[in-house]
């Protein structure tokens, strides 16, 4: 399948969001504070394979909440959906991400959210035990370029001691029956910033987006690295629950799903067609990367991406 993407257009619009100077760098995470404002990376993958780059593709950046949407694939491949989904909800929280909060059946909203990417840790934890990094960073390097990410220790430890917020969400959760009796709440929350300080830059990302684009399948080892089901229950919580508090207006307005991250990262899947990585650490008021958003509107209004577009994508 040939790429419905002009190089050139994507080209004009990279050019053109250089010079898109607003936003601020997540600071509450001091690690974080110190990357550039002006790095500025987007990388494609078609599910054909064909993969494409342009600015800092290679730079590398932590992996922060885009970590949720593999950690929630691997506790469904483990545990299947129906029990991950016993623990974790459905819905837009309608909250902001790090709220402390949980749904009428006493789950975490989505996950999507901090909750609910703290309870898949706890999961992924409950059958893997000490092998629960690796297992994320094998499947990761699986759906990308057989890689395996290494976790950022200087943000790692950033996290570990800013992280309040994080260990009151943990110890809500335990309080509320999410986690079971016994569990060391201090070795999911290590876990959890783990995976969020994992490295990447936007070639795996894309590469990411478009093995769940591709239903599951690395689009270039042409590996199965999650079933069908699991690719497609992600990019739909991700369409519905991906941008914060912004996940409405940008379903509204792009229809594609996205899951933004507060080091700057951005995965946008197009099913059945490919997936975009794209980074730029300025971020907005709702923590969205503001190039990347503004990318992702631009890309969705040149070319019929909207997946409630009508018209036939390649006409
Ligand atoms: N490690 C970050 C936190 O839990 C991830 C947040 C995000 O990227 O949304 O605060």
């Amino acid at each position: 399948m040939p790429s419905p993407f002009d190089p050139q257009v994507i080209e004009g619009l990279y050019r053109e969001l250089t010079k898109e100077c607003t936003g601020q760098v997540a600071s509450y995470i001091p690690e974080l504070a110190k990357a550039s404002p002006d790095r500025f990376g987007i990388s494609y993958a078609g599910v054909n394979g064909k993969q494409q780059h342009w600015g800092d593709s290679e730079e590398r950046f932590t992996i922060q909440s885009i970590a949720k949407t593999v950690n929630y694939c691997i506790a469904q491949k483990l545990l299947g959906e129906d029990n991950v989904h016993k623990s974790i909800g459905l819905e837009p929280s309608g909250h902001g991400f790090n709220k402390i909060t949980l749904d009428g059946d006493h789950r975490p909203h989505n996950p999507m959210v901090n909750a609910g990417g703290i309870t898949a840790c706890y999961l992924i934890q409950k059958v893997c035990g000490k092998d629960a990094l690796e297992t994320i960073q094998k499947t990761w390097a699986a759906a990308t370029n057989g890689e395996v990410p290494e976790v950022d220790e200087e943000v790692l430890a950033s996290e570990k001691n800013t992280g309040h917020r994080n260990f009151a969400i943990a110890h809500f959760l335990m309080e509320h029956g999410v986690f079971e009796k016994g569990t060391k709440i201090h070795e999911v929350t290590d876990f959890y910033f783990a995976t969020c300080s994992l490295q990447t830059n936007t070639r795996k990302l894309a590469l990411f987006a478009a093995t769940l684009a591709n239903g599951g399948t690395n689009p270039v080892s042409r590996e199965e690295v999650f079933a069908p089901k699991v690719a497609r229950n992600c990019l739909t919580l991700m369409l519905s629950c991906g941008m914060y508090d912004y996940s409405g207006t940008f379903a509204f307005r792009v229809g594609l799903p996205a899951k933004s991250g507060v080091s700057g990262g951005l995965i946008l899947g197009i099913p059945r067609v490919g997936g975009f990585g794209i980074w730029s650490p300025p971020l907005d008021a709702f923590g969205n990367p503001v190039r990347a958003l503004a990318f992702c509107e631009k890309l969705s209004s040149e070319f019929p991406l909207h997946s409630c577009h009508c018209d036939c994508l390649l006409s």
